[in-house]
């Protein structure tokens, strides 16, 4: 036998029931960012590699180590699987001149993929759900989009979400507080790991968000960028926490909040949980004005954030707020298979009607007696079996028998749904076997 071929380390099949679980969260996903005005951009999963180093910069996490790149070996090009989607939406928003008419808010969806190593909350390949306003200064949009997340939040039932918050202010800010800060590390550089000695030169702020304990004293008291901002980035700052209070958010200033990529500027956030172990960031963000002009155009204001699917299905889970899977309406029971001809019309017009039917089909030893036929009408959780017996049929009825008491959500009323649209499918009467 050939060698067993198995998923990719790290890249995960969403299989049933667990799927109907992603559907629920995409719908709310979907209608919270209608009400918000959203729209949706979907761009492809693959871009030019130069995209993301260029925009993402180059001494970054993802491109230093976890792209996924390769060589396309029909043309040569140099190709990447999205790491993330920022750099792909201000790709595809220049290319096609989205902000012609002015300001965009838009979404999106789907898989990215970073070469990581595959843990709890960390996979290689995971899903972003993730919002941008673009072409808008803020920090009105800044908190229009934190806003947005707590009331997803909200929305889903979750709790015990803390919000983050900072200011990486401008460069010419960061390049003072920079100075500042390789000064000071360079004092006690007898302390820093090897990672932190690596990065003093090439990207000194991440160390300010090294995860090493060893490190947390000497961090904690370097020198704030929150204190190198000028007057006008610290106005941006302070306008945004009042729209925050206004809005009842309760949020904590991190001066050690710096985002791994290079982009971001100003506003930067997070949203943190401790139910999740050391995975605990579920949503973050922050404004990125500089990278249009990073990508090579003219520049626009931007600020966005990206949620982890997975590690928000894994809260609602820990939380016991994923909804009751979709079941069933009414399973078709079929006696003969000289039953289907009249059955399936039938079936398909009660479906027309938003009626949810299962039909009952052969399987290799045909259709199976009545009474496994009930078994697996009942094990799929159907609320009636409709029984399309030789009786019935030849009197052009079909008899529908209860499997199980009312449901909590009788107020959509699957019965009374079965019944009206039974009613509605033309030439076949009805009839309520209680047994
Ligand atoms: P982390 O610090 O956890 O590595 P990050 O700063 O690299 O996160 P972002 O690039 O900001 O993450 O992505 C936004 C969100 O996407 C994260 O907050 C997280 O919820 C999710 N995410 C990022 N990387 C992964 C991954 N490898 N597997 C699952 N979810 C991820
Ligand atoms: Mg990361």
């Amino acid at each position: 036998m050939p060698e067993k071929i198995v998923a990719v380390k790290g890249m995960n099949d969403i299989a049933p029931p667990q799927s109907a679980h992603w559907e629920w969260l995409e719908d709310k996903l979907r209608a919270l960012l209608q009400r918000y005005g959203y729209r949706n951009l979907r761009t492809p999963i693959v871009e030019h590699t130069a995209l993301f180093v260029r925009g993402l910069g180059e001494v970054t996490d993802i491109v230093e180590k976890e792209m996924y790149s390769f060589e396309d070996r029909l043309n040569g090009e140099q190709l990447t699987l999205r790491p993330e989607n920022t750099a792909g939406v201000v790709r595809a928003v220049l290319e096609h001149a989205l902000l012609h008419d002015g300001p965009k808010r838009l979404y999106y969806m789907g898989p990215m993929f970073r070469h990581e190593r595959p843990q709890r909350g960390r996979y290689r390949q995971f899903h972003q759900f993730g919002v941008e306003a673009l072409g808008f200064v803020g920090p009105d949009v800044d908190a229009e989009l934190i806003v947005l997340a707590c009331d997803l939040w909200a929305e889903l039932g979750l709790t015990g979400i803390t919000l983050e918050i900072n200011s990486l202010g401008q460069p010419a800010e960061r390049l003072a507080h920079r100075a500042a800060l390789v000064a000071y590390l360079q004092a006690h550089a007898d302390q820093l790991d090897e990672d932190a000695k690596r990065r003093l030169h090439s990207n000194p702020l991440r160390i300010l968000d090294s995860k090493n304990p060893a490190l947390q004293a000497l961090v904690n008291a370097a020198p704030r960028l929150l204190e190198h901002l000028g007057p006008q980035s610290l106005e941006h700052f302070e306008r945004l926490r009042a729209l925050l209070d206004a809005n009842d958010i309760a949020y904590r200033i991190n001066p050690r909040l710096v985002r791994g990529l290079d982009y971001y500027n100003l506003s930067v956030f997070e949203f943190v949980t401790t139910q999740l172990g050391a995975q605990g960031t579920v949503c973050a963000g922050g404004r990125y004005d500089d990278l249009f002009a990073q990508i090579g155009a003219k520049a626009a204001p931007a600020v966005g954030w990206a949620l982890g699917m997975e590690r928000i299905l894994e809260l609602l889970k820990e939380q016991g707020r994923l909804p009751e899977l979709p079941q069933p309406d009414a399973y078709a029971v079929l006696p003969d298979a000289a039953a289907l001809a009249q059955a399936m019309p039938v079936l398909r017009t009660l479906r027309q009607h938003g009626v949810r039917v299962h039909m009952h089909a052969a399987s290799a030893d045909g259709l199976g007696s009545m009474k496994s036929q009930f078994r697996k009408a009942d094990a799929s959780g159907a609320r009636f079996a409709l029984i399309f017996g030789a009786d019935e049929l030849q009197q052009g009825m079909v008899a529908l028998k209860p499997l199980r008491g009312p449901r909590a959500d009788d107020a959509s009323a699957p019965a009374a749904q079965v019944l009206r649209a039974l009613a509605d499918a033309s030439a076949w009467a009805t009839e309520l076997s209680r047994a």
